[in-house]
């Protein structure tokens, strides 16, 4: 997670290629003081991500060349960025959430700037949190708490996350986890041998104003298991209690020998 300080400009990554809509959200944005630079193409935008490092990426779904879902799978596989996905139609939600494409909100298109800052503001304080927790646990005192550098830091059989450094490893194999995947897995694991309902689940990582699909969750579990678990589709860490919830197993870690 990038160090984002008051100096520094929140830099943002528009990808949409329908001028209308960059008219409008570069005006909206900027005004809000974020830094907006557009990429009209999805290989523009991989290029762009590389060079301008931006602390979110705003991503239309249909684009020339390097479609949305292609685009956001790609930065996925080296950064955590926050990612918001744009889409036309209501269909098209399906397929975000359905493919393991790894957003971590979305917008359909007509939407109002309003809403869309808020889903911005939602996903860099939860971004930012995080850094600000860890600032504070190196930095000076201040009015800062003070937090134990090895404060908070969970391990449950093979899997071990550190919610200051934001890290997570799997026997000793670091795994690089969207925000709500993380946040979804800390929560288990804090939890860990314990039964969490789909309710409490969502409540805690989407809040409890969530209005949105209740596949969400299934998803973000599936993408979690593929990281995780030895065999996504025989999980042994992250157990599905069937019309109840999930659980994070404490014992009986995957392929480790009982020796006594
Ligand atoms: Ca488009």
């Amino acid at each position: 997670m990038k160090n984002m300080t008051l100096e520094q400009q929140v830099s943002v990554l528009l990808v949409e290629d329908e001028e209308s809509f960059v008219d409008a959200l570069v005006v909206g944005l900027s005004k809000e003081g974020y830094k907006v630079t557009v990429a009209r193409d999805g290989s523009e935008a991989l290029t762009l991500f590389e060079s301008a490092k931006p602390d979110l990426v705003l991503l239309d779904v249909m684009l020339p060349r390097v479609s949305g879902i292609d685009v956001c799978k790609k930065i996925r596989k080296y950064s955590d960025v926050p990612i918001i996905m744009v889409t036309a139609k209501s269909e098209e939600i399906d397929t975000i959430i359905g493919l393991e494409v790894g957003a971590d909100d979305y917008v359909t298109k007509p939407f109002k700037l309003r809403e869309l800052l808020a889903r911005i503001r939602a996903l860099l304080r939860r971004s930012s949190n995080r850094t600000d927790t860890y600032n504070n646990a190196v930095g000076s005192l201040g009015n800062a708490p003070v937090y134990d550098s090895t404060a908070g830091i969970l391990e449950v059989n093979n899997v071990k996350l550190d919610p200051l450094q934001h890290q997570v490893t799997v026997s000793g194999r670091k795994v690089q986890l969207p925000l709500k995947e993380f946040e979804l897995l800390e929560i288990l694991m804090s939890n860990s041998g314990r039964v969490l309902t789909r309710e409490i689940l969502i409540d805690r990582v989407w809040g409890s104003d969530y209005v949105g699909d209740t596949k969400t969750l299934d998803v973000h579990i599936k993408r979690l298991r593929s990281k995780v678990e030895k065999n996504a589709s025989k999980p042994v860490l992250i157990t599905t209690i069937r019309g109840v919830g999930y659980r994070f197993e404490k014992t009986g870690s995957p392929g480790q020998i009982k020796t006594h």
